[in-house]
């Protein structure tokens, strides 16, 4: 959902919305709405299942702020996957949660 420019707080509100009636209502609603210029929906993909914790050379994602994984985010036509780029020197093992047989960078 896109705001007109210039308002106060974020352009973009994200919803979340559990049923198609919900959804249907959201965007009835944010049609009527002057504010907003566009409304875009998705289906989004439950993640299920805990996030990693290591990357696969088994570095711990948690710790200090040098070593910390940098959070990503992978559109894919499941649904998208979060990457965890690993912060340990050396390593940069780019993981994807959940797995993905696409195992590639980013491309941004
Ligand atoms: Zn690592
Ligand atoms: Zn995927």
């Amino acid at each position: 959902m896109r705001w007109r420019p210039g308002l106060p707080g974020d352009r973009l509100a994200a919803r979340r919305v559990d049923t198609v009636a919900e959804l249907r209502q959201l965007v009835t609603w944010a049609r009527q709405h002057p504010d907003v210029t566009a409304v875009r929906h998705r289906r989004v993909r439950e993640l299920v299942g805990d996030p990693p914790d290591v990357c696969r050379r088994g570095h711990r994602y948690g710790g200090g702020s040098a070593t910390r994984a940098a959070l990503g985010w992978r559109e894919c036509a499941c649904g998208g996957h979060i990457i965890h780029t690993c912060g340990w020197p050396g390593c940069g093992d780019v993981q994807p949660d959940p797995p993905s047989a696409r195992t590639a960078a980013p491309a941004r």
